[in-house]
């Protein structure tokens, strides 16, 4: 295989794949989509059960889970073309992250027990389960979370009771269950924090709706002495953040792909808009200031798009990419929002409104530029290696 940043082409059969994607979102996916309301989070169960089924037909399913584990183990370039082309759709935050195409259990669980994983990753490999929700984030922070996790499991005996809160967790509305971290050490310890699959509705727990800027729902979760079997814990006692850590920085390159796709497909939109929208007697396509506005962000989005299938290419070689994940996700999510930026300026009041799917990109790909590392916390990972 040609490294595809020097040979500025897909491998024949990532651009096979990247077809198959691009027909199911043209026939299966964008006829659905123009049912649903602008700000619906994403399909009703049924049509994303319906979809799933559909898509899992043709092979779209369990792209990212390893093989050994009765997944595709697609390539990490793979899951971004996947994940870019699953985008440019108007839910285009909502397809990537939530998985039309599903069948992915959280990757800690690959590295728990046989009985672990037959328990909790084979029913959604086999897509006899929904997905489940991850709790990291706690009012004392997110970016930091072996010194903000407070939220602690004790051991007694056989099991773990849990007390304290978790705060942003998305698909903790609709999860049966959920990974949660949690201090089983002191404060302020790297190696104090465990992982735990938990029950989303047993005694003790509750949980409380956060509307934020965005299509997601999150959640607070509010844990009061939930009791969690031993047998739950993920990895060792103190583990739990090296196998959080290892998920995040592999993670965090498919991540950017939906960004860029979604960038794609509002440049395309703008470019066609400003060939036809006259203003002054010419079309906007004709004006020197626009043009520089179409060519910055095809630029930009050109040089993101490298950097992104640079650090896939090296995830795939099996080399360290805790800093090309950090350089792929902050140009990626921030390039993609600066972008839907220029275009919802190019369209005017219609760019804003939401009988366009700009509004709704814009505000999805605010989000990105947070979620899974803020963009300063990427820049401090890569000043740090820089300067180790
Ligand atoms: C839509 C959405 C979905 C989410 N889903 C989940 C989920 O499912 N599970 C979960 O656990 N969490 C989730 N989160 C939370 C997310 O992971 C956190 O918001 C993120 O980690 C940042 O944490 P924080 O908001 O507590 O900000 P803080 O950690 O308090 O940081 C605040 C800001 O300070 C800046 N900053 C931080 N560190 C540095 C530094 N070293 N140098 C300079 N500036 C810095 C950054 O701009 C950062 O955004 C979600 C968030 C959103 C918005």
């Amino acid at each position: 295989m040609t490294n595809p940043t020097g040979a500025w082409e897909l491998p024949d059969e990532l651009s096979m794949l990247r077809d198959t994607v691009r027909r199911f979102m043209r026939d299966v996916v964008t006829p659905l989509e123009d049912t649903l309301e602008h700000n619906a989070t994403g399909p009703s169960s049924g049509q994303l059960h319906d979809l799933q089924r559909r898509a899992r037909e043709i092979g779209l399913w369990a792209l990212a889970t390893p093989e050994s584990f009765g997944g595709a183990g697609l390539s990490v370039l793979g899951q971004c073309v996947v994940a870019e082309e699953a985008a440019k759709c108007r839910m285009g935050a909502f397809f990537p992250a939530l998985g039309a195409f599903g069948g992915n259990p959280p990757s800690v669980l690959f590295k728990g027990t046989p009985e672990q994983f037959e328990r909790y990753g084979r029913p959604i490999v086999e897509g006899r389960a929904g997905r489940p929700f991850t709790a990291i984030s706690e009012p004392s922070g997110g970016s930091d979370p072996a010194r903000a996790i407070q939220c602690r499991a004790t051991r007694h005996g056989d099991h773990y009771v849990i007390s304290g809160t978790k705060l942003w967790t998305t698909h903790a509305g609709t999860a049966e269950w959920g990974i949660l971290y949690a201090r089983t050490g002191e404060l302020g310890d790297r190696g104090a924090i465990s992982c735990f699959v938990i029950d989303a509705n047993g005694p003790g727990l509750t949980k409380r709706r956060i509307g934020v800027m965005s299509s997601y729902s999150l959640f607070e979760l509010h844990f009061d002495g939930v009791e969690v079997p031993v047998e739950n814990r993920i990895g060792d006692e103190g583990q739990g953040l090296r196998l959080a850590t290892d998920y995040l920085v592999h993670s965090r390159i498919p991540y950017t792909a939906g960004p860029i796709g979604i960038a794609q497909m509002a440049l395309d939109m703008t470019i066609e808009w400003c060939k036809t929208r006259e203003t002054f007697g010419a079309p906007l396509a004709k004006r020197q200031g626009v043009q520089w506005m179409i060519a910055d962000s095809a630029i930009e989005l050109r040089a993101a798009r490298l950097l992104m299938y640079q650090a896939a290419w090296n995830a795939d070689l099996g080399k360290d990419v805790r800093t090309d994940a950090s350089v792929c996700k902050l140009t990626g999510t921030e390039t993609a929002f600066r972008i839907v930026d220029r275009c919802v300026q190019l369209f005017g009041a219609l760019g804003m409104s939401q009988e366009m799917p700009l509004e709704r990109w814009f505000r999805d790909l605010r989000v990105k530029r947070l979620g899974e590392g803020a963009s300063e916390v990427m820049r401090t990972q890569i000043g740090q290696a820089l300067l180790a």
